[in-house]
Order: structure tokens, then sequence, then C-alpha cells
């Protein structure tokens, strides 16, 4: 089945052809009753506007609002504007991204923290949530309780955060942002819907806590090269192929701490995988 119900005028709607290699389906939404506005239009392929017209069923498509310019959540966005007229909505610090990775790709709106997208009788309020890309942003019904999240939180699994796009001060920064707010329900960019948003993105917080205790652990030995923390980290369990995500996760949260002051690294000029991390506080890592 697809569209499915995912709220009040909201439909969840799943590309049906398979993402390239490494990439995971995102969950795109349809809002409206009498026109649509789209939240993420998904990754390019052939068909991908005209399975988006048969989604809407007839409906116009006005507009797509991007939670953030990566391939899987604004690919098909082009060949869609292209078709429908529809205008294109992000956050300014995504457009260089937008622009180098979908060159053909005009932007329509940008919307910035507190900007409201008015979706016929629903109101989109901005909510700036960097981390996972510099541009990302979440979208609040306040009159509802629900909350559109992009990357920020997906349905299952954890988020890749990964520099220079990603920074994972701010990603930590936009969890705290969303879960002071008074949330009933999430929207995901990936997986299932959450109903218990709280639990949720607390799951996450904790997540990323203890792999920087972890972290603090490995280095109260002594220190260590990023490749020989993703060795100790991982085990001998880590697939080849996921290194470089583990090693650049790694990087993420060591930039933080070092950030923070909690963890410094010689040389000072070196690049990533030549530096030696060691630690500037005691263990276990303040929070
Ligand atoms: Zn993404």
């Amino acid at each position: 089945m697809n569209p499915t119900a995912a709220g009040p005028e909201i439909l969840l709607f799943r590309p049906p052809v398979p993402p390239p290699p490494g990439w995971e389906v995102p969950n795109l939404y349809l809002l409206g009753r009498q026109e649509v506005t789209l939240v993420d239009a998904g990754y390019a392929y052939a068909q991908a506007a005209d399975d988006l017209l048969a989604a809407a069923a007839g409906r116009p498509i006005v507009r797509i609002v991007l939670t953030h310019g990566h391939t899987d959540h604004a690919g098909a966005a082009a060949a869609l504007r292209e078709r429908t007229g529809c205008r294109i909505v992000c956050h300014p610090r995504d457009r260089a991204t937008l622009r180098r990775r979908f060159p053909e790709l005009e932007v329509d709106q940008e919307v910035r923290e507190g900007d409201v997208i008015a979706a016929e009788d629903k109101r989109l309020q901005v909510i700036d949530t960097p981390g996972h890309a510099p541009g990302h942003i979440a979208l609040w019904i306040e009159e509802e309780g629900t909350l559109f999240t992009g990357d920020l939180v997906t349905g299952a699994g954890s988020t890749f955060v990964g520099p220079p796009e990603g920074d994972m001060v701010a990603y930590m920064r936009s969890l705290d942002k969303v879960l002071a707010l008074p949330a009933k329900r999430l929207l995901p960019g990936h997986g299932p819907l959450v109903p218990e948003p709280q639990k949720r993105i607390q799951e996450l917080i904790t997540h990323r806590r203890l792999r920087e205790l972890q972290i603090g652990k490995i280095l109260e030995k002594g220190p260590h090269t990023l490749g020989e923390m993703v060795e100790t980290a991982y085990g001998g369990l880590i697939h080849p192929g996921l290194k470089g995500a583990a090693f650049i996760t790694l990087l993420a949260h060591l930039d933080k701490l070092a950030a923070e002051a909690k963890v410094g690294f010689q040389p000072s000029g070196a690049k990533p995988h030549e530096r030696s991390y060691f630690l500037t506080v005691p263990t276990p890592l303040p929070y």
C-alpha cells in the first residue's frame, strides 16, 4: 500500500524503486486536501515524478519543502519542479550543497528558524536543526503535536553525522531542541513513524553519550590515533566496507570533544588520520 495515512491529511509515500546501493529508502510526506505540499522529494530515478504525481492523485503539487539537501531527499526535486512548476523551499545553509549536487535545481524560497509555511490550513513552523547537514530543518505543526524530523531523528538506527558537512556539537544541540517540544508524533525521514517522541529522542542522545564514554575509556589507556580507536571501539566486528563511516563518526565525536576542551590532539596542524588524540580531563567524561 503506497501511499499510506500518516496523520490528518498527511500521507506517507516511499519510492517504490529501490535506492542506489548504500542508501536507505526515504519517507516522503504529502500534505493537503486540494493541493499538495511535499515534505522531501526522494532520490532521482526515471519515474520519480510520475510516481509522486500518482501519489498526489490528481491534486496539484504546489511546493516541495526540503528538510536538507542530501541526494536521497532532494534528488527528484528538479524533475518534479520541471513537470509541475512547484516551488522549492529550503534553508539557505543547504543551498550550496544543492547547487553542487543538482546544478539544474532552482530554489524558489528560503526559510529560516521561526518562519511559517502555510500548507492549506496547516501551519508548518520551521525549526533550524543543523548537525546532520548544515541547513537541516524540522517542521513543526504545533496544533497537532506533529514534527517532521528529516534525518535529525530516524525511526530506527542512528543518523550519520560526518564532518565536514556534519557537526556533532550542532547535532546534539538540535536533538535537545526538539526534545523540548511537546511533540505527540514524529514523522521521520527514514524508518517507521515514531509514536513516542521523547523516548526515541532520548534514546538517540543516550546512544551518542555512550559513544563519548567509550572514547573516554579508550583514551584513558593512553593516546590513540583515529585508526586505532576504530579498531578498539568496533573490535574485529566491523565490516571492512563500514570502516570509513566508523572513522568519520568517531571523528565527529572527537571534533565535538575537542571543541568542548575535553580532548586534545598532536601535532596541532595534522590531518585527522595523522593525529594522536589524548584526554585533557579526567574520565568519565563530564557531560
Ligand atoms: Zn541526509
